[in-house]
């Protein structure tokens, strides 16, 4: 059961094969079986779960029968959850427990999930790998010895291991893509706005968007109907009519343009999984779809554009975090000051301090023209590259990944790690929606396709995916540790 889509569960509930208390206690057992060796939780919560489950069976009893009811899930350790430690993989918040929901969290809660715990992550969303977290790396279902991605690792590795039954993440550059790619399942990003960031831990706020991970495209849109729409705590947050997502997942791909940058199909792209995506651009062939060669110009200035400007609302986002107000504190200061600095330099990995220098130093006035000002300006090209993309085509499609799973510790040079996201950052820098969809599997190891939508149109993005899924079984495919407990 465990296995199962968030849909194919819903139905189960729903038609009484099984109850939201029966199916927690099975994820809770997954998680004592396989969380010690994947580290994909950094707390789980129990008992909370089951009254949870137990509430949502009810409610269910009562002629409650909403989509996510009684479905076990996770949320990423950044959103803030009331009375439950929120870390963000950090050090500096390893005592933090927050007083309030993130908006993320309650919509989950309204829907009737049941919250089994909260995953790990890189530290403050920053990395590729989940090495930067403060509570250690997660690994990858796949392969253990390999890494699930980042930064929304642990939701990841917790999806595709059936460690929950879906999963929130965040996506800043890449952080839901990229792990859904590594591992194996679907990661959905909304346009920029669609979804509250409220209670969601800032790491670079003009690109920070939450969405679901999970195991197919339907289960994105069921979960996008619970997390979209307005909410007056996010000024950012859009004031614009929610549709059903699920609604138009039946439309044909009959005259879908798909656009095929040339520019993600260059140098760095590893040639099995080129070969994996051109099957899959095949695939959509088949469903009616026309591949369109298009091109991405600026493409090649997105790492170091979004590097300045990340770094730079990055700095300002983690001067809260001051030893005063949240989290740890160092012992014995001798003077405000000396609590600052210790509290900051003990608190921080290596990889968040890094950020905070780079930013701070852009935005610092003799470098602010020459830097972040620029960065901005080449954000503004990328997005034009995009308007113009979209007067041709619908969707854009190709790798998430230049390469599957990379090995823990491989890449120890921050650059190399920054290049992970060479074909995901764009994306964020032009507010646009994208997701991770899996679409072959080399040796051992999943690759993902990555689509890009026009803003707000996530609904299509979603049935596009979803056409796919239906085609193919690519979805299906599990990490063998799910097999080796079989
Ligand atoms: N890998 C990118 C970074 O380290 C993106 C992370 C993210 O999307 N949160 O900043």
């Amino acid at each position: 059961m465990i296995e199962k889509t968030v849909a194919e569960l819903s139905a189960a509930l729903a038609a009484g094969d099984i109850s939201s208390q029966e199916l927690t206690q099975a994820y809770l057992d997954r998680i004592a079986q396989f969380n010690d060796e994947l580290n994909a939780y950094i707390t789980v919560c129990a008992d909370s779960a089951l009254a949870q489950a137990k509430a949502a069976d009810a409610a269910r009893a009562d002629g409650n029968s909403s989509a996510l009811l009684g479905i076990p899930m996770a949320h990423k350790d950044i959103f803030c959850t009331d009375g439950v430690l929120t870390t963000c993989a950090s050090k500096i918040l390893n005592n933090f427990v927050a007083p309030y929901n993130a908006t993320v969290v309650e919509r989950f809660n309204a829907a009737g999930a049941v919250m089994l715990g909260k995953t790990n992550m890189d530290e403050f969303a920053m990395g590729s790998s989940n090495e930067t977290s403060h509570y250690g790396p997660v690994k990858n279902p796949w392969d253990t010895e390999r890494v699930p991605g980042g930064s929304s690792g642990g939701s990841a590795a917790a999806v595709a291991a059936d460690l929950c039954a879906m999963a929130t993440g965040t996506d800043t550059g890449g952080s839901i893509r990229q792990p859904a790619s590594f591992c194996g399942i679907t990661g959905f990003k909304p346009t920029y706005g669609r979804i509250s960031r409220w209670g969601m831990i800032a790491f670079a706020s003009s690109l920070d968007q939450a969405g679901p991970l999970c195991k197919s495209a339907e289960d994105a849109a069921l979960m996008m109907n619970a997390m979209a729409g307005l909410d007056e705590k996010d000024s950012t947050s859009i004031d614009m009519e929610v549709p059903d997502f699920t609604a138009t997942l039946g439309d044909s791909l009959q005259g879908l343009r798909i656009g095929v940058p040339r520019q993600h199909f260059a140098e760095g792209l590893s040639a099995d999984v080129e070969e994996a995506i051109q099957a899959s651009l095949k695939e959509y062939e088949k469903l009616g779809a026309t591949l369109v060669d298009i091109d991405l110009p600026n493409n090649h200035l997105s790492v170091s554009a979004y590097y300045v400007v990340a770094p730079a609302e990055a700095s300002a986002n983690l001067s809260r975090f001051d030893g005063v107000r949240y989290g740890y504190r160092c012992e014995n200061p001798v003077d405000l000051e000396d609590m600052y600095k210790r509290s900051r330099s003990e608190g921080f990995g290596d990889e968040v301090k890094r950020r905070i220098m780079v930013g701070t130093y852009a935005l610092s006035a003799g470098f602010y023209d020459a830097y972040y000002r620029k960065a901005q300006k080449i954000r503004r090209l990328i997005k034009n590259d995009f308007n113009n993309a979209f007067k041709e085509v619908d969707v854009i499609a190709g790798p998430t990944s230049p390469h599957t799973a990379f090995k823990l510790g491989a890449k120890s040079d921050p650059v190399a790690m920054y290049l992970e996201d060479i074909y995901t950052i764009a994306v964020n820098l032009a507010g646009l929606p994208g997701m991770s969809i899996p679409t072959g599997i080399v040796n051992g190891l999943p690759v993902g396709m990555h689509l890009v939508g026009q803003d707000f149109a996530e609904a299509k993005l979603l049935n596009v995916a979803h056409q796919f899924q239906l085609a193919t079984d690519w979805h299906r495919r599990k990490a063998p540790l799910t097999s080796k407990e079989a």
